[in-house]
């Protein structure tokens, strides 16, 4: 009962700045998981207490808004996060209708903010939140500045048009790149710019609405969802091009599927998929509980946010001689990992994001990409300003300050940026040198054996069985893989110096245009900033590099020691004249299959456009494919590609 009394009390609190304030202190899988908690204790006990959240939808209108009664209730949805959940919702409704024989639409699960659209002779008399499922409040001005609600639509009737006002993840990010404080997440940005009184904010945040259904129609009948999403159509609004139809749970669990395989492909948030019953007879009949209706029912993804404290910031030196912010944070699971490291960008962003040391703050992870710190969840007591350090921490000279971030001013004799520099030399992308890792490397030069990346090829046995845990077998292979690294290609040779704003890409650019590394080495900066995809950035650090005293010693050092750049050589061979495209997941690494590409004459292309040939398709393949086939482009599998080298 303690427990009940005290989770009711924080869910209530946490509902509070999530739907009335649009401010949450906690994430969503931490609201999700104390929520699910109370039902818990609730079918224990059999006790529901007054104010428990699970007896109510959302939160209540505001008061700094003019209330509205919707015509037809709008409610929540029952939640299933697992396929046993959805089979038992499965089993549940085909008992209760005495059928299997039922179609249900797959939708997007929307991530903003549900608005109530009221229309009559055509024309939009209102728009309201959900509040409490039975009073919104009034926001036409608002909505009205929405270019996806039509002021006018071609059904004369009166009729309730429900859907999620949501915010653009483009317009989220264009947002925050040209305002001082940027916006979380677009769920709180798209419902704190519809519920603000200046309809210019909402104006300001180019929201858009998507439809999904008819609430409430004076003469309209609906036979199912398909009907509903036609007329919304025909009506113009943005609804359906995301709706599927299945009949059976095992389709219903494939475009669930397929449904968060699209999921991070997408421009707006979807935190589910809804599964609804088409037939509006079957869902009368089965009706709806205080809360959902039970001929619906939402899947959740896996979350992507959640809250934890920052613990500390600790400052890393590229090698480039940048010196980046790196967060400590308590540890937390998310999505299947243990997160305690994240992102911080730069001193800027962490002023605009006024993120402090020992607040609790929102991290999002995305794909396998180290996490991300969106903003502060909440300040405490403890709670210290973050400060940049003044002298670099690896080498301890002074620190310099350009534009927003901070950068070592010793960078031909800081440690950080030679280890980093020697690390990358060594990657797998570059000189590929199996076994020289960045402990390795840190080690020996730590212990004064390599100082530039030029001594790797002065390593000797002594040197190496002086780190710790080598022995004769390690060492050995080790220096076989530094001295087959020494034939290598000329665009991987340009890759692995390292040369700032030169990747793998522009790397090959400069190899096909100067074949060897002598002609490029007497290349002018005019004839670099013509290449193609090179600005003037590029170019310059190109001959900046080129044209500085060490580099050039460094390049006649590693010619010296043997190290052998074969000319480029444009490959002719079955895939000449192709532009590949690679999508999907593939049985090897992708960086190993476009090498192959190249090898055998072939152009890679990490988008898909009309300039691509082929697009070549892995397991659980994306936007890229629907793209592709639009476009009307050749698909191949892994194994036509493989079939035809
Ligand atoms: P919900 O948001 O999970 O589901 C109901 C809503 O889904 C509807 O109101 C509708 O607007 C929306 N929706 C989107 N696409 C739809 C579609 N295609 N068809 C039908 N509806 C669609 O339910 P809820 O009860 O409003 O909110 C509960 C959720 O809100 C919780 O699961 C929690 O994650 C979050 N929450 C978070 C906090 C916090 O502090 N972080 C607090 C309260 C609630």
């Amino acid at each position: 009962m303690e427990e009940m009394k005290d989770l009711v009390l924080k869910l209530n609190m946490y509902a509070d700045k999530y739907y009335n304030l649009d401010a949450p202190i906690v994430s969503d899988i931490e609201y999700d998981m104390m929520y699910d908690r109370l039902v818990v204790l609730e079918q224990i006990t059999g006790i529901v207490l007054d104010n428990s959240p699970t007896k109510k939808v959302g939160g209540k209108a505001s008061v700094k808004f003019e209330s509205y009664e919707h015509k037809s209730r709008l409610y929540s949805l029952a939640k299933s996060q697992s396929n046993t959940d959805l089979e038992a919702w499965w089993k549940r409704i085909t008992t209760l209708l005495s059928s299997d024989k039922i179609l249900c639409s797959c939708e997007y699960k929307y991530d903003g903010l549900t608005v109530n659209l009221t229309y009559n002779n055509g024309r939009l008399l209102r728009a309201t939140t959900r509040g409490d499922g039975i009073k919104g409040e009034n926001v036409t001005t608002q909505a009205k500045t929405i270019r996806t609600i039509p002021h006018t639509i071609a059904y004369t009737g009166e009729i309730e048009v429900q859907g999620e006002c949501i915010m653009r993840l483009s317009e989220l990010e264009n947002y925050n790149n040209t305002h001082d404080i940027p916006l979380k997440n677009a769920r709180n940005a798209a419902a704190g710019a519809l519920r603000n009184l200046d309809a210019k904010v909402t104006a300001e945040r180019n929201l858009d609405f998507m439809a999904y259904s008819v609430g409430y129609s004076a003469d309209m009948h609906f036979d199912g969802q398909k009907e509903i999403v036609e007329f919304l159509k025909s009506n113009g609004f943005t609804a359906g091009d995301y709706v599927q139809f299945a009949d059976n749970m095992t389709d219903i669990i494939d475009k669930i599927k397929g449904i968060g395989t699209a999921r991070p492909t997408l421009d707006y948030l979807i935190d589910g998929a809804v599964i609804k019953v088409n037939s509006i007879n079957m869902r009368d009949e089965l009706g709806s509980t205080e809360k959902a209706p039970r001929w619906a029912i939402a899947f959740k993804y896996e979350a992507d946010e959640i809250s934890t404290i920052l613990k500390d910031v600790v400052w890393q030196v590229a090698r480039t001689g940048k010196i980046n912010p790196l967060a400590i944070l308590e540890s937390v699971e998310l999505a299947g990992a243990t997160i305690s490291r994240a992102t911080l960008n730069n001193m800027d962003d962490i002023a605009r994001k006024d993120i402090k040391l020992g607040s609790r703050v929102f991290i999002r992870r995305s794909n396998d990409v180290i996490p991300e710190i969106l903003g502060v969840a909440e300040h405490n007591e403890q709670s210290t300003d973050i400060k940049a350090p003044e002298f670099c921490p690896s080498c301890g000279a002074r620190v310099r300050r350009e534009g927003s971030f901070l950068y070592c001013d010793n960078i031909s004799n800081c440690g950080a940026v030679n280890i980093g520099k020697i690390t990358h030399f060594a990657s797998r992308d570059a000189m590929d040198i199996e076994g020289l890792s960045d402990r390795t490397i840190t080690e020996l030069y730590n212990g004064g054996y390599i100082r530039s990346i030029a001594d790797i090829y002065r390593l000797d046995s002594t040197m190496l069985l002086s780190v710790d845990g080598f022995k004769d077998k390690k060492t050995d292979k080790i220096l076989k893989a530094i001295h087959a690294s020494k034939n290598v290609g000329l665009s991987k040779f340009i890759f692995a110096l390292g040369i700032g704003n030169i990747g793998k890409k522009s790397a090959t650019v400069l190899a096909e245009k100067y074949i060897s590394i002598d002609r490029l080495m007497d290349c002018n900066a005019e004839e670099l900033v013509a290449l193609s995809d090179f600005g003037e950035i590029m170019a310059k650090s190109v001959y900046d590099y080129i044209t500085n005293d060490i580099n050039i010693k460094l390049i006649a050092d590693l010619l010296e020691e043997g190290v052998n750049v074969a000319d480029f050589e444009v490959s002719s061979g079955v895939l000449s004249g192709l532009t590949i495209c690679l999508t999907g997941s593939i049985p090897i690494p992708r960086g190993k299959a476009k090498e192959l590409v190249v090898a055998n004459g072939g152009k890679v292309s990490d988008t898909v456009s009309k300039m691509v040939n082929v697009v070549v398709v892995g397991e659980d393949a994306g936007s890229k494919l629907a793209k592709a086939t639009k476009l009307g482009l050749e698909i191949w599998s892994y194994e036509d590609l493989i079939s035809k080298l």
